[in-house]
């Protein structure tokens, strides 16, 4: 092992991250490296470590080059663990089963990860500073525990802390202070670890599937619209609901005879990222009778969701809640219909409507039916913003949008408490002795 005071052959430390692979992490993880760069203290080189297909996808989303931003490829063979050929990430998948399937794989990582580690500490003299590892890489921690770690200033490899119980670790767009008060004291209050919530990341607009045309015609068809007029709705990356509750969202949405924006996907039972049927999901003729009205836009596949969100036409979201979409949806100011589907989105949309008040939840559980009056009673209540809980829930999420934009600014000596909390955990995990700040 270096001995002390010889170990730094590089004036740079270390950090490795490993995102899950699915757009809503990969993403979120590549901004908080840019975000650790940021911080004044200390030059930092990050490798971001992932299954080849992962690294493609984020390499092309790094738009601005960053010499300090490194990527590890971690060998991977979906098809060994019956994934389809591309099936590294969640959006080539076409089942929750198969996403689980994909966590599962991934302790598969364990042992390469544990070769860049030591490839990293026989080139540097030492091992990276931390491992920065997604919330389902419970196997990390395997790796972070292991020999190899050991170094004489303390060894900090730690996993950032965040969200609630169900995000111990670093994923979507990550929390900030000013929005999980209540879960954030309940974390410090029972989890004697570090907690630094260091979002939320500037959304980065996700490059999917989409078409660029489609792309364009639904922000044209936007830009036709009153202000505030419009309903977007969207399930996230990889979610879907029943062929049964998409007839009645659509139906709701033609009694309502508000404007909406929609991105359709097969529903459940059938591979989302397969054909459309719409004379057998949706009511007969909606689709046309949308259009020919001007009411309804249907979003095939992906839509342009960041572009959408903070066009000036969209006055809600219809979300299933996942981390990312709130986030995004608050930074534009847009209050939030749940209908949350997995994961912990029927917390986040509890949250949304009990604490934050920009909220309100359709259905709460994916065991309850929604009917289309219903639908229809919930979106009139949310596009009416003059008046009762709409108005209220407009007013709350304009609030949250200049929360966040302070979140993350720096003034002079006047920070954020994003920069904050990213100032902070920089800090911890720089040993003792490089502690000149
Ligand atoms: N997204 C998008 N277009 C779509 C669907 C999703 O751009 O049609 C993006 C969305 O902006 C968000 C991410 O995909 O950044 C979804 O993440 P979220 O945490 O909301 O949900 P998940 O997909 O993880 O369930």
């Amino acid at each position: 092992m270096a001995k002390k005071g010889h170990h730094h052959h590089h004036d740079y430390f270390h950090i490795v991250m490993l995102p899950f692979m699915a757009q809503g992490h990969l993403i979120p993880f590549l901004e908080l490296a840019t975000k650790i760069h940021q911080t004044t203290y200390s030059s930092f080189k990050i490798t971001i470590a992932s299954t080849p297909l992962n690294i493609q996808h984020l390499i092309k989303h790094q738009n601005h080059n960053n010499d300090n931003i490194h990527f590890a490829e971690l060998p991977f063979n979906p098809a060994q663990c019956g994934l389809p050929p591309n099936g590294e990430n969640t959006a080539n998948l076409h089942s929750i089963d198969e996403i689980l399937k994909l966590i599962q794989a991934s302790s598969s990582f364990e042992e390469p990860l544990s070769s860049l580690i030591s490839k990293i500490k026989e080139e540097e003299g030492h091992p990276p500073l931390c491992i920065i590892s997604d919330m389902f890489f419970g196997w990390a921690n395997n790796v972070a525990k292991s020999p190899i770690f050991p170094i004489e200033s303390p060894p900090v490899p730690t996993s950032i802390r965040c969200r609630d119980y169900q995000r111990i670790t670093s994923s979507g767009g990550l929390t900030f202070e000013e929005v999980e008060t209540l879960g954030l004291d309940l974390l410090r209050k029972y989890i004697h670890l570090p907690i630094w919530s260091v979002g939320p990341l500037r959304p980065l607009p996700l490059k999917g599937k989409e078409t660029s045309m489609a792309n364009e015609e639904c922000i044209e068809w936007l830009n036709l619209k009153d202000e505030r007029s419009v309903v977007y709705i969207c399930f996230g990356s990889q979610n879907t609901i029943s062929a049964f509750q998409m007839m009645a969202l659509a139906e709701g949405l033609e009694k309502s005879e508000t404007s909406f924006i929609w991105v359709v996907r097969p529903p459940l039972g059938f591979d989302i990222n397969g054909e459309f049927n719409a004379h057998e999901w949706l009511p007969k003729g909606f689709e046309d009778r949308m259009k020919n009205a001007q009411k309804g836009f249907l979003v095939h596949q992906w839509g342009p969701q960041m572009k959408i969100l903070s066009h000036k036409s969209i006055a809600a979201f219809l979300s299933h809640c996942g981390w990312n979409s709130v986030l995004e949806s608050l930074s534009c100011g847009v209050p939030i219909i749940g209908w949350p589907l997995a994961a912990e989105q029927a917390y986040n949309a509890k949250m949304l409507e009990e604490e934050l008040d920009v909220g309100v939840i359709l259905t709460a559980t994916v065991e309850s039916v929604v009917s289309n009056e219903e639908v229809k009673n919930v979106i009139e209540m949310v596009m009416d913003q003059e008046s009762g809980k709409g108005m209220i829930m407009k007013k709350k999420a304009k609030e949250i949008e200049v929360l966040m934009r302070e979140a993350t600014m720096e003034k002079g000596k006047v920070k954020g408490s994003s920069i904050n909390a990213i100032d902070d955990f920089v800090r911890s995990i720089l040993p003792t002795k490089t502690m000149h700040m």
